[in-house]
C-alpha cells in the first residue's frame, strides 16, 4: 500500500504553487521530481566526497570510486542484470541508444542487413539507426501500429528474416501508454537468432524489469525519469555482444594502453566510458532507485494503475474527449485530444489552473503521421499523483473545453 501523502512530503517541489495555485504535476513522462533524499545527496557527495574516481590513489579518490562502483552494482541489482560489466553509465536513454547504434551498427552490420524498429519509438530510437543505417548501408524496417495504438504483431513476425540483424524496441510508449509485449517480442526473436535492444526509458520507473527473466540483450533507461539526477542513464548490455562491439567514445579511462601505434581498450563496461564519468549522478541515482525500492516496485506498479484506470475513466466522461492509444496493457500515460481544441491551446490554459501536462508531438512525430494528428495533450503520473489531482485535470479540461 501506498501512503501517498506521506510520499507527497518527500517531494519539495510538489509543495508549490504556479499562478498562485497548487501545483499539479503531470509531467512524469517528461521528467519526475526529486525527493529530498537524491536532493541531498547530490550535495552530501561534492560536500564530502567529491573528487575524480577511477584514477586516484588518495582517500577521496577512492572513496567516490567505491561510492560509484557501488552504484553500478545497485542498478544491477535493480535490473536483475548478470553482471556489474554489463551495466554502463551513460548520460540517458538517448545516449544509450546513440552508443549501442554506432558501436552495434560498426560490429556488425553491413549493407543490406535489416534492424527492425517500430511505428511508436521516440525520436532517440529511430534517428540514431537512421544516422548508422546511412552509414553502413543498413535498411530500417518498421512494425506497423494499429488502430488501438499496439504493435502489429503478426507483421513482425513477416518482417523477420535472415537479414535482420536486431530489433530494437520501446517497451512503454510515450504517447499511447502501450506496454508492448516485450517477453514475447524476445521470444520470437530468438528463435530467430536475432537480439533485441529495448527502450525502458518509460518502463523502469512504472515496472518491475527483470533483463535476464525478459531475456533482453540490451535495455536503456534514464535516472531522471525515476527520480534520479538528470545526465545520468544506464545501457545494460549482454557481456558476450559488449564485447565484441567497439568503443563509442575515446579518451581517459576507456583505454588500457595507449601509443602511437594504436591503442588497447578498458575491460567492460569501462570500455564504453570515456571521460570522466557523471559520479555523482551514479551516487545519487542509486539513492533514487533505493527511494523506489524502499516503497516496492509493485506497490508503485499498483497504485498507478489504479490512478491511471481512474483517470481514463473519469476523463472519458468528458464531452469530446478522445483517448488516444487503446491498449488494454498500459502504463503510466495518458494522450487525449478534445473536440477541435488544438492541443496547445489546452496546455497553455491548463497550466494557468496550475496544471502541468505535455503537449505537442512528443519526440514522436511518425506515430503522429500515423495518427493524423500534429499532437495530443499528454498526462503522466507517478505514485506521488493523487486522485484529487485528477480530479483537478478532469475539472481543468472541462473549464477550458467550455471556452470554446
Ligand atoms: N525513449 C522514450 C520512450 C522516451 O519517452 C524518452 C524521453 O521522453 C526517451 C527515449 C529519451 O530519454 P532522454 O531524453 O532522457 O534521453
Amino acid at each position: 500500500m501506498i501512503d501517498v501523502e506521506s510520499i507527497r512530503r518527500d517531494f519539495p517541489i510538489l509543495g508549490r504553487e504556479v499562478y498562485g495555485k497548487p501545483l499539479v504535476y503531470l509531467d512524469n513522462a517528461a521528467t519526475t521530481q526529486k525527493p529530498q533524499c537524491v536532493i541531498d545527496s547530490i550535495s552530501d557527495a561534492y560536500r564530502n566526497v567529491n573528487a575524480n574516481v577511477h584514477r586516484g590513489i588518495h582517500f577521496l579518490s577512492q572513496e567516490a570510486t567505491d561510492l560509484m562502483e557501488a552504484a553500478r552494482e545497485k542498478v544491477r541489482q535493480f535490473i536483475n542484470a548478470g553482471s556489474t560489466q554489463e551495466v554502463v553509465f551513460t548520460r540517458g536513454t538517448t545516449e544509450s541508444i546513440n552508443l549501442l547504434a554506432s558501436s552495434f551498427a560498426a560490429a556488425f552490420l553491413k549493407e543490406g542487413d535489416e534492424v527492425i524498429i517500430s511505428g511508436m519509438e521516440h525520436h532517440s530510437n529511430i534517428v540514431p539507426w537512421q544516422i548508422q543505417a546511412s552509414r553502413y548501408g543498413f535498411v530500417l524496417k518498421i512494425i506497423p501500429v494499429t488502430d488501438r495504438g499496439e504493435l502489429d504483431m503478426e507483421a513482425l513476425g513477416a518482417l523477420l528474416s535472415a537479414k535482420t540483424k536486431l530489433i530494437s524496441i520501446t517497451h512503454v510508449s510515450n504517447v499511447l501508454g502501450t506496454v508492448n509485449d516485450i517477453s514475447g517480442i524476445i521470444a520470437m526473436a530468438h528463435s530467430h537468432g536475432i537480439p533485441v535492444a529495448v527502450d525502458g526509458a518509460q518502463s523502469v520507473p512504472h515496472i518491475k524489469v527483470d533483463v535476464q527473466a525478459l531475456g533482453a540483450d540490451f535495455y536503456a533507461f534514464s535516472g531522471h525519469k525515476i527520480y534520479g539526477p538528470t545526465g545520468i542513464g544506464v545501457l545494460y548490455g549482454r557481456r558476450e555482444l559488449l564485447e565484441k562491439m567497439p568503443p563509442y567514445q575515446g579518451g581517459g579511462e576507456m583505454i588500457r594502453k595507449v601509443t602511437f601505434d594504436g591503442t588497447t581498450y578498458n575491460e567492460l563496461p569501462y570500455k564504453f566510458e570515456a571521460g570522466t564519468p557523471d559520479y555523482i549522478g551514479s551516487i545519487a541515482l542509486a539513492k533514487a532507485l533505493d527511494y523506489v525500492d524502499a516503497i516496492g516496485m509493485d506497490a508503485i506498479a499498483d497504485y498507478e494503475k489504479s490512478l491511471c484506470g481512474y483517470a481514463l475513466e473519469r476523463l472519458e466522461s468528458i464531452p469530446g474527449m478522445r483517448i488516444i492509444g487503446r491498449s488494454a496493457h498500459r502504463s503510466g500515460v495518458i494522450s487525449f485530444l478534445v473536440g477541435n481544441i488544438h492541443p496547445s491551446d489546452m496546455g497553455t490554459l491548463l497550466d494557468r489552473l496550475g496544471i502541468a501536462v505535455r503537449t505537442g508531438h512528443h519526440c514522436a512525430e511518425p506515430l503522429m503521421d500515423r495518427l493524423g494528428i500534429p499532437g495530443t495533450v499528454r498526462a503522466s503520473f507517478s505514485f506521488y499523483n493523487t486522485r484529487a489531482e485528477i480530479e483537478t485535470l478532469a475539472a481543468g479540461i472541462e473549464r477550458v473545453s467550455k471556452m470554446f
